[in-house]
């Protein structure tokens, strides 16, 4: 039998993200646009899980279907713990990416390499049809906030996002290559084996 899920996001990569990775799975994959729901939930949350649990829950209450929702941003430790759960609005409402990030440039000058310590973190939930927490996850990725951008790669702060292992920002890896050390990658794969469970009863 086909279940219905709801993926809390206008984003259709992101459905397809989540789609390619149960690709075995008989679910019928929703986006909010494509069940008619245009509110945003209030992210009040003061963590990851916080605000992904409360936007799972909401959207599965409006909608009445299985919901996965998850929330992520940037946590920097000279800068106690911002842009945290702020992180896709921080600098402003009407900053692009480029802006986003030189504004976080900005706020570390004068801060040595070493205390430029920084992790990515992603936080995954599953709320069944009448808002229950079914399922929730955590990823995270540890790096340092580089001195200048570099790489034209994936999205939003992944051009100062440097990962000392590998000599590189998340800018300059291929797709496949984030997707494996990544806060979102590694937050999908910690809750998969919950999700088959889920998904299959
Ligand atoms: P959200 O999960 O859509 O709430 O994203 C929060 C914000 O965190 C995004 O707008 C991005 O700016 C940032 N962010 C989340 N994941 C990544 C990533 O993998 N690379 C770069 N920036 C990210």
């Amino acid at each position: 039998m086909t279940t219905t899920l709801l993926v809390a996001t206008h984003n259709v990569g992101k459905v397809s993200e989540y789609a390619d990775m149960l690709s075995d799975l008989d679910i019928a994959w929703l986006s909010l646009d494509e069940v008619g729901i245009s509110e945003d939930v209030e992210e009040t949350g003061t963590t990851f899980l916080e605000n992904a649990t409360l936007k799972a829950q909401a959207y599965a209450r409006a909608s009445g279907l299985l919901t996965l929702a998850d929330d992520s941003g940037l946590v920097v430790d000279a800068l106690a713990g911002a842009p945290g759960v702020h992180t896709a609005r921080y600098g402003g409402p009407d900053l692009n990416s480029r802006q986003r990030y030189e504004f976080l440039l900005s706020n570390l000058q004068g801060t040595t390499w070493p205390e430029r310590t920084a992790r990515f973190v992603c936080a995954i939930v599953l709320a069944g049809a009448d808002g229950e927490v079914l399922a929730a996850a955590q990823g995270e990725v540890e790096g340092m906030i580089a001195l200048q951008p570099n790489g034209k790669g994936g999205f939003g702060y992944d051009p100062v996002f440097f990962l000392p292992e590998l000599d590189r920002t998340m800018a300059q890896l291929p797709p496949e290559t984030k997707h494996a050390i990544s806060h979102r990658g590694r937050a999908l794969r910690a809750i998969e084996p919950q999700l088959r469970v889920r998904l299959h009863a």
